[in-house]
């Protein structure tokens, strides 16, 4: 009860500083969550409109629009640097961190936009914060999903505790855009991936609300450590930047813990703790090689507390890369330079697949307690939350284990058709190259089972797809203008994540090649008739194994289309191309005559 009361005036005397601070805070610079008595959130005008005032009063900002919504908004961002390095080329040269801070990529989960608006006040205007960007050059997204956060209500998000109203989960084309990062279908994920590529983050911060259980954390987060980050990003990430950056929300008064995850239907199995898919963004900018972050704060606290909860999150990374400058500039080129090494000339597995072990580490989780009760309106029993507050020792897995990967390539070779998948490519950051005139080579190719497998609905818009194949070598002649992406380059990791079909975010998974998988010519029984019955007095082996095949398979003798097509895949005439997938590999290193590289950054 003690221990109690002293967090809950820790807590008080915190926010009361705040207050406090705010106390110094003319009208003007008052955030519209301020001004609500923390209970609201400013729409995307007055948002806007307050990020400007920050360009407007400083030279250490700029508020950039990297691209447009669907419904015409500007997507914004803005950069703070005390060297005024706006570009991403001054910004390089400059040699300090960058730091993208993204809010509202789910536009109902709000609270880092309105603790982005305060942190920045208190680095901008009163200066207070202002040395922390000493060493840092800060880049912030106000709203990423803007058209979301313009279907603005009281009722957009059930399992909340405020803002009074907010923006909506996904886009105005209904695509989750933190499921977008791999396949990019959405304008703002292109116009996204264009601003990432071009500055290179050194570290990225996303910020939500989490849905889930109830327990006692203001503060949950997920960071990239294990299997999809280079170990020397993982190792700081562990040993330097959690011990931290949990201290730090803590002295503020959030309860924090990594992601509550549970391993099975309840805490006492435990919570698992493991590698993000690239779809999700926090997993995309692993694959990038960055530290990424992601922020969840916890939907049943209230507004106030979940903005000062995040302020305080977003506060210690800053001062975290502020403090280690060179040194994390440092990690992540080392991590880009590894991993290539690793990964390309030492032709070491990339992951693809993940699991968490059955090695758990000891964790207190701090709960609610809950009592379950009969339920009248489901007919099954019910969870009722008490007040209470318990601590229980439960298992952390947080193991990663890869469970399927590639080794890399020398290339690839993409025919110049493929114009969608040339372009995502780009966007990505890979480096193409073209072929500068008709080539030979020996190369790798995929072949289908034809047992494909469709989901029945779409997943984000799209019929994604489960084939299996197996490869085989082949000797090809493709034409000069082919792409090549060569795997000797930083985004080697997404290179093989989007191209290689069993990935899970491939091109193939999210259904860019379904066109593959259907057979475009057949015959007709009476032509194949007589066409088979050539073949036969032709091939006296051919002969001897087809029945063969009629005497031990009835289900085939039985079948008199089977039957017929049995020579149609023998003859000419079949489609060699159907179920094999055009990208090729090219897996012995040669000295290749190309055109001048083709990239956007
Ligand atoms: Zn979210």
């Amino acid at each position: 009860m003690k221990i109690k009361i002293l967090v809950s005036i820790i807590i008080q005397l915190f926010l009361s500083s705040l207050l406090f601070s705010q106390g110094k805070i003319s009208d003007e610079w008052l955030t519209y969550f301020e001004k609500s008595n923390y209970l609201e959130t400013p729409r995307y005008k007055e948002t806007i409109d307050y990020f400007r005032k920050f360009e407007k009063l400083s030279p250490y900002a700029k508020l950039i629009s990297f691209g447009k919504s669907p419904e015409g908004r500007d997507l914004f961002v803005l950069v703070v640097s005390k060297d005024k390095c706006f570009t991403p080329q001054t910004a390089k040269k400059s040699g300090k961190v960058v730091l993208l801070i993204q809010n509202g990529i789910h536009s109902g989960e709000i609270e880092g936009k309105d603790a982005s608006m305060i942190l920045l006040r208190d680095i901008l205007v009163t200066k207070e914060k202002s040395h922390y960007l000493d060493n840092v050059i800060l880049m912030v997204i106000p709203v990423f999903n803007v058209d979301g956060h313009e279907r603005f209500n009281p009722f957009n998000r059930i399992n909340q505790n405020g803002p009074k109203e907010m923006g909506w989960r996904v886009n105005a084309l209904n695509l989750n855009l933190n499921r977008d990062f791999m396949k990019t279908d959405a304008p703002e994920m292109r116009a996204w991936l264009k601003l990432f590529n071009a500055w290179q983050p050194d570290m990225f911060v996303d910020c939500h609300a989490t849905n889930g259980a109830d327990y006692q954390y203001t503060m949950t987060y997920a960071i990239e450590k294990d299997k999809n980050v280079h170990p020397v990003l993982g190792n700081w990430v562990k040993n330097s930047f959690i011990p931290f950056f949990e201290k730090e929300v803590e002295k503020d008064g959030f309860l924090i813990a990594p992601y509550v995850w549970f391993r099975g239907d309840e805490i006492r199995k435990g919570i698992v703790d493991g590698a993000t898919g690239p779809r999700l963004s926090n997993g995309y900018t692993a694959i990038q090689n960055k530290i990424a972050l992601l922020l969840e704060t916890h939907m049943l606290k209230d507004y106030k507390s979940r903005v000062f909860a995040t302020y305080s999150a977003l506060y210690a990374v800053i001062q975290k890369l502020n403090a280690e400058s060179q040194n994390v500039k440092e990690i992540v080129r080392k991590a880009e330079e590894e991993s290539v090494k690793e990964f390309v000339h030492e032709k070491k597995s990339i992951p693809l697949r993940y699991q968490i072990s059955n090695e758990s580490v000891p964790f207190i989780f701090k709960g609610i307690k809950y009592r379950k009760e009969p339920s009248e309106i489901s007919g099954k029993e019910k969870i009722v939350y008490t007040d209470e507050k318990f601590e229980l020792e439960v298992p952390l897995f947080n193991k990663v284990i890869v469970t399927d990967s590639v080794v890399a390539p020398f290339a690839y070779l993409i025919p110049s058709h493929l114009k969608e998948v040339i372009e995502i490519l780009k966007l990505h950051g890979i480096k193409l190259h073209r072929l500068n005139k008709k080539t030979k080579f020996k190369v790798e190719k995929y072949k289908f089972d034809e047992d494909v497998t469709w989901q029945r609905r779409p997943y984000e818009s799209r019929i994604s797809v489960s084939a299996k194949y197996n490869s085989f070598n082949d000797e090809v002649v493709v034409p000069g203008g082919t792409y090549i992406a060569y795997s000797n380059q930083r985004a080697v990791r997404v290179l093989v994540n989007l191209l290689e079909p069993k990935a899970p975010d491939s091109f193939l998974f999210w259904g860019f090649f379904n066109s593959m998988f259907e057979r475009k010519e057949y015959f007709e029984d009476y032509v194949m008739e007589k066409y088979a019955s050539e073949m036969i007095e032709n091939d006296q082996s051919l002969k001897t194994s087809f029945f063969e095949k009629v005497n031990s398979d009835s289900v085939f003798a039985n079948d008199p289309y089977k039957r017929l097509e049995y020579f149609y895949r023998l003859s000419p005439y079949f489609d060699q191309s159907w179920n094999v997938y055009p990208i090729m590999r090219l897996n012995e290193k040669i000295e290749l005559k190309t055109l001048k590289e083709e990239s956007y950054f």
